[in-house]
């Protein structure tokens, strides 16, 4: 290395003093415009740079003025930022970097988040020497990978997708939106079964940002594998068939278990006699999201009885379903009200006949009840005829990388 450094240096210095010896002319041709314009020559400006983070309880103008940033410039700064950011937003432990030149700020940056950052730059010198400035928010440039992602199950899905960077998201999606209408995360999931997916990742100067599309995924599930590709912003499996059902496997987020099945007859825990329980009880942390498994029409919301806070939905098919012992129930659900699969009608609570948060789920069929859980096996529906190759074709890349994508090749 020093050798090889030595040697680019010499032929520098020959090259130089070969382009200096034939053309002198330039060089006081140069002299001469430097003198003109009263730059001083070859004095280079000193640049100092701090980088660091938002402190707790601070401001823009606070935090400028910390690093002695004149305070009638900070002011100016964040009149300047009003338009393009709300200085209100400004995080404690996000980074900034100040940039200063002889003495006076030159550049200050903050980052927003992974993907934008507020930069703040003086734009010129004017004949007083006074400093202009100008603010915009810059998009990072992020680089697209296509990579795999496995992960076996142990105890949670959660848990197995840890060590993988914002996996909350990858769950939430798996869960709560791809698998969701297959497989109950909250009762279903086994030791052993086993994820996959191939999935768009973002970064920026090597560092991973954030997660693109989900291409492709699989469940294992007890022995049972499913497909999921994504086409024209739906999943089909790998026959076509939509992976959108009528009805969610489950009304509440994955980490759940069902603590009391459906059944005709049981001893009540609180009335301890002999009692049916017509709905499934799911064990859930208090405040813990419940959401309408399908499309249809709130038909009551509030106080009942024993139920506590309950919300009931009317569906198509002569269904309904109802939520109850809710802690709250969510904004706006109110008799009359539709509402869409997913969305939210309240949160797990103990109000009403129970002994611990929980939450009661119910399904009647024509005004009988029935076991929600016996619902899960509606028909899918198939892309059309003439669509189909098209779909077999796209997928056939993702189906060869979750086939191909093993353990112990791509687990972190
Ligand atoms: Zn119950």
């Amino acid at each position: 290395m020093g050798i090889y450094k030595c040697n680019v240096g010499c032929i520098w210095v020959l090259v130089m003093a070969v382009i200096m010896t034939l053309i002198p002319r330039y060089w006081e041709a140069r002299f001469v415009s430097e003198a003109a314009s009263h730059q001083p020559f070859n004095i280079p400006p000193t640049i100092e740079v701090t980088e660091g983070k938002i402190e707790e309880n601070t401001t823009l103008v606070a935090t400028l003025a910390d690093f002695n940033v004149p305070v009638t410039i900070a002011n100016e700064i964040a009149l300047l930022i009003k338009p393009v950011f709300d200085v209100r937003d400004i995080r404690s432990g996000n980074l900034f970097r100040l940039e200063k030149e002889d003495g006076a700020l030159r550049t200050f940056e903050y980052k927003i988040d992974d993907e934008r950052v507020l930069k703040v730059e003086r734009v010129e010198k004017l004949e007083d020497e006074s400093e202009s400035y100008a603010a915009r928010v810059e998009k990072l440039e992020l680089e697209e990978r296509e990579s795999t992602v496995v992960a076996e199950i142990q105890s949670s899905l959660w848990n197995a997708l840890a060590d993988y960077p914002k996996h909350d998201w990858l769950t939430n999606q798996l869960a709560n939106s791809i698998f969701a209408w297959d497989v109950d995360f909250s009762s279903d999931i086994q030791p052993g079964d086993t994820v996959r997916m191939v999935v768009d990742e973002y970064y920026h100067e090597g560092k991973f940002v954030k997660y693109g599309d989900i291409h492709a995924a699989e469940l294992v599930n007890d022995g049972k594998s499913y497909r999921a590709f994504l086409f024209r912003d739906s999943y089909y499996d790998e026959k076509g068939n939509s992976i959108k059902r009528p009805f969610l496997a489950s009304p509440l987020e994955f980490n759940a278990r069902i603590s009391s099945g459906f059944t005709r007859r049981r001893m009540h825990p609180i009335l301890n006699s002999v009692r049916s329980h017509m709905a499934v009880d799911y064990a859930a942390a208090s405040g813990t999201p419940v959401v309408a498994v399908a499309d249809g029409t709130v038909t009551s919301s509030g106080w009942n009885g024993g139920y506590g806070r309950l919300v009931q939905i009317r569906h198509a098919s002569g269904l309904t379903t109802g939520y109850a012992h809710l802690s709250r129930i969510a904004d706006g659900v109110r008799p009359g009200r539709t509402i869409k699969q997913g969305e939210r009608v309240g949160a797990v609570g103990a109000t009403g006949l129970a002994t611990g948060p929980h939450l009661h789920y119910m399904m009647t069929r024509n005004g009988t009840p029935i076991n929600p859980l016996s619902i899960k096996s509606e028909p899918p529906v198939p892309l059309p005829a003439k669509t189909k190759p098209e779909f077999l074709k796209y997928i056939a890349g993702r189906q060869e990388k979750l086939n191909s994508s093993t353990l112990t090749a791509t687990a972190r």
